[in-house]
């Protein structure tokens, strides 16, 4: 069976877009509220040759009494127990918060490797300052993507299956 490749992440990081684009279609919904993606989104990809399955979710918000957001934080776990490798999207523009810090950890304690990929790094040539910032969550080297103009999914995927 096909490698499980699941994006996981805190709400509105752009997992939905970067979904999309990797599989090259408008599948998963794209919104500016968070928590658009209540269940789990699964779809096929091929790259160079090898075709993965991906798997799109809600987000996570480990701290919360909401039903909406215990859902979606359930299913996301449910993609994370079933997953090869995970990629974990944070945010350029809002850096590292307190909610990442806290997806961080819980994926380190599901032992499978984790690709950190840096969203919204939408500016060409070169990486921005707040870039480094993401090294301070301890899952090695970030790469930097821009899920709107595609830049750096080459890059992110070839990471995911160096894995795989
Ligand atoms: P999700 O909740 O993590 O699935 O996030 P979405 O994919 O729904 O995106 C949330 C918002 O971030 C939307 O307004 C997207 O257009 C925006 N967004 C996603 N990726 C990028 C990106 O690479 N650059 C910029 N500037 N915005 C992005
Ligand atoms: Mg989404």
């Amino acid at each position: 069976s096909k490698p499980i490749i699941a994006v996981v992440g805190r709400p509105n990081v752009g997992k939905s877009t970067l979904f999309n684009k990797l599989i090259g279609k408008r599948l998963s919904i794209v919104e500016d509220t968070p928590g658009v993606t209540r269940d789990r989104i699964y779809a096929e990809c091929e790259w160079l040759g090898k075709t993965v399955m991906l798997v799109d979710t809600g987000g996570i918000e480990p701290k919360t009494d909401d039903i909406i957001l215990a859902q979606m934080r359930r299913q996301a776990q449910l993609a994370i127990d079933s997953a090869d490798v995970i990629i974990m999207v944070v945010d350029l523009k809002t850096g590292v918060t307190a909610t990442d810090h806290d997806i961080a950890l819980m994926l380190q304690k599901s032992g499978k490797p984790i690709v950190l990929c840096v969203n919204k790094c939408d500016a060409p040539g070169g990486l921005p300052a707040d870039f480094y910032e993401f090294y301070n969550l301890g899952l090695g080297d970030p790469v930097a993507v821009s899920s709107v103009h595609g830049h750096g999914t080459g890059d992110l995927l070839d990471e995911c299956y160096r894995h795989i």
